[in-house]
């Protein structure tokens, strides 16, 4: 029977150069979907207990979603997971493009990869045949000049789709990520360097097989449907008015519960830079590592960020595949690169306030640098800001430094900085691998500049302005992310039109209500993470599902797509089976939960004495405990219960003579 998903991953060895292909049964996708869930089903299963994150018993897997590929709208999203060599843990990046239909297309919901190559080597699949190829010549390039040339080399008559590494994933940088679509890059967790340690340059995919599944027409009414609200418009504001909006929610009181129809109106138009000053200004954007406000980089020094800049540069907007809304671009840019996708506002931002850098034309260029290398630039950013901020501190010198001046808003010494720590080259070598990293390597007070959670940079999403994002870098078995949950993230996901019971935000609220760490916001932080895994398991874009859960019909679609009659709050435990497996994988692996709280700064230890955050605290130790409870996990230690895990992953028992 159809049921959107392929039943089969691929299994490759290249320490032994064994290919295999492996059926998963139905109740594996019935517990867990794909994408991330059947990944967590394979790795936590497949690699033992205190595996070597850059050794052969490591896995990686890029997997796609149940959706992908069946007609629904914003389900072109691929997945990579695999222990992550910068946190010891969990480790999962995913990236847009069109990536995500050639796995399914070679016949594949997943594609895992363990052992280790001697020689750079790619993987091939080609008219349904997988084989390992030489890449030495590869080897060095940069992950746009190799994917032309393998596109080129590949290319029968469908043009092959490619993920690669470039230079930072080659020379093990603990913050490199995979990069597809001429420099699109999944970036987060330092799988690139899991990539790198197998000696794998790259994986090419053509494939024709059909995508089928169960209802195909339930499924283009769906789709319709949903299509009225993705290309809902109305005439938007400039780019300048958006801080100015910014400044106005700083100044009052209260807040409005945040509608995603407005924030998709300003991705149609801006893409993420949307949000650049209007962050500074509210103060969700963090400054100077977390120890500025919006006052060190205010309205007029932030104008280089301003959205406008970035739309006047776009020759050419684009998609991912399946996407109605399309918040990509390519630009034009000045010097070294004559384009470079457009920067979204986590690069902008790590790049800009963070390090104080007000050089709009630097940030084109480290953002193409930096995707051209395979470096993650949230990562990037934070631990240059960390290095300037140990510069400032006296904890390095020019003797260290290469003769560079670490001062604040130095483009120059940035734009050298980030260049030796994509090649590893004296200071850059101790600085391309994140911010713990460093710190341990520097010793003395260090660490207290190192914001990270686990081991990972924090993104540009303050917890002082949203303690949402607090709880959220500190909970998720993959910490120091921003693309899970939120206050805000859960005032749009509106989930409560679909699942009764859950907290309905009022739509005016005073914004100290935010800061009272109380049961309403473990359960609506809890859901964010269920969901955010539903959404990943079906192959879904997180913008897509800030429409609202009552105007993207993901669960409709999922039971089109299999002929599965779960409901809403079946998806939900499902997201929470995920969320679980992925915590006991931490646990399997000795990874203490307990680790991922973020520097105290963080979270207003001490409060800001001034800026938009002024005197904002978050409990975060009360809003873990809470989370944790919401889970069944124990709320000391964050631990799942081992009776738990056990027959979570195993086959369900069948009673003779049962019916199914
Ligand atoms: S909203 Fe943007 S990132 Fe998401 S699927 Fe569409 S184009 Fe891709």
């Amino acid at each position: 029977m159809d049921r959107g998903y392929t039943g089969t991953i691929l299994k490759v060895d290249l320490t032994t150069g064994d290919i295999q292909e492996e059926v998963i049964p139905d109740w594996v996708y019935e517990r867990f979907l794909a994408g991330m869930g059947l990944g967590a089903y394979v790795l936590h299963r497949d690699i033992p207990a205190g595996a070597d994150p850059l050794g052969p018993d490591n896995m990686l897997g890029f997997v796609a979603g149940i959706l992908t590929g069946t007609g629904s709208l914003f389900t072109g999203r691929w997945t990579v997971v695999g222990k992550s060599p910068l946190t010891g843990g969990w480790g999962d990046a995913n990236c847009g493009g069109m990536l995500a239909p050639a796995i399914k297309r070679c016949g594949y919901d997943g594609i895992f990869i363990r052992g280790c190559s001697d020689t750079p080597v790619y993987l091939e699949i080609k008219n349904g045949k997988a084989s390992i190829c030489p890449a030495g010549d590869l080897w060095g390039q940069d992950a746009v000049e190799a994917e032309a040339l393998l596109t080129e080399r590949c290319r029968k008559k469908k043009m092959p789709r490619v993920a690669c590494i470039g230079p930072a994933g080659e020379n093990l940088s603990l913050i490199s990520g995979i990069c597809t679509d001429r420099g699109r890059i999944a970036a987060r967790s330092g799988l690139g360097a899991v990539m790198g340690s197998k000696k794998l340059k790259a994986i090419v995919l053509s494939g024709t097989r059909k995508i089928k599944p169960h209802d195909r027409d339930a499924v283009h009414r769906l789709s319709r449907k949903c299509n009225r609200w993705a290309s809902f418009q109305i005439p938007f504001v400039s780019g300048g008015m958006l801080g100015k909006i910014g400044t106005l929610m700083r100044m009052l009181p209260t807040q409005m519960a945040m509608d995603g129809l407005m924030f998709k109106l300003m991705l149609n138009k801006w893409g993420t830079t949307s949000m650049n000053q209007m962050s500074v200004e509210m103060g969700d954007s963090p400054i100077k590592n977390w120890k500025g406000t919006n006052r060190d980089f205010d309205a007029k020094r932030s104008q280089t960020v301003n959205p406008d800049i970035f739309r006047q540069c776009e020759v050419v907007k684009y998609h991912c595949y399946s996407c109605p809304v399309g918040c990509g671009g390519i630009c034009t840019t000045n010097g070294r690169f004559s384009e470079t996708h457009k920067p979204e506002y986590e690069t902008v931002l790590a790049l800009g306030g963070l390090c104080l850098n007000e050089d709009a034309d630097s940030i084109f260029y480290l953002n193409e640098l930096l995707n051209r290398a395979g470096m993650d630039s949230i990562s990037a950013g934070g631990t240059v800001a960390f290095a300037i901020e140990c510069f400032e501190k006296g904890l390095i010198t020019t003797a260290d430094t290469d003769g560079l001046e670490l001062t604040w808003g130095n483009t120059e010494a940035i734009v050298v900085l980030i260049e030796k720590m994509v090649q590893r080259e004296g200071i850059g070598d101790l600085l391309a691998d994140g911010t713990k990293v460093a710190a341990d390597k520097i010793g003395r007070d260090a660490h207290h500049y190192a914001i990270h959670a686990g081991g990972q940079e924090l993104p540009m999403h303050d917890g002082r302005c949203d303690p949402g994002f607090a709880v959220h870098y500190a909970v998720e078995p993959s910490p120091g992310k921003h693309t899970v949950g939120a206050q805000l993230y859960y005032e749009m996901y509106r989930l409560w039109k679909k699942i009764p019971g859950l907290p309905k935000p009022d739509m005016l609220y005073f914004k100290g209500r935010k800061y009272v760490a109380d049961e309403s916001k473990a359960i609506c932080s809890a859901a964010c993470s269920k969901y955010v895994n539903v959404l990943n398991g079906a192959g879904a874009c997180v913008f897509g599902a800030f429409l609202g859960a009552d105007r993207i019909p993901m669960f409709d679609w999922l039971n089109a797509a299999t002929g599965w009659k779960k409901s809403p709050e079946d998806y939900m435990a499902i997201g929470e089976a995920v969320q679980t497996l992925r915590q006991a994988f931490n646990i399997k692996h000795g990874r203490d939960p307990r680790r991922n709280i973020p520097a105290p700064r963080t979270t207003g230890q001490p409060a800001l004495s001034t800026g938009a955050n002024k005197g904002r605290c978050v409990d975060i130790q009360k809003m873990i405990h809470d989370y944790w409870q919401q889970f069944g996990w124990d709320t000391t230690s964050g631990k799942p219960d081992p009776e738990v895990i056990g027959p979570l992953v195993q086959a369900p028992i069948t009673v003779v003579g049962e019916r199914n």
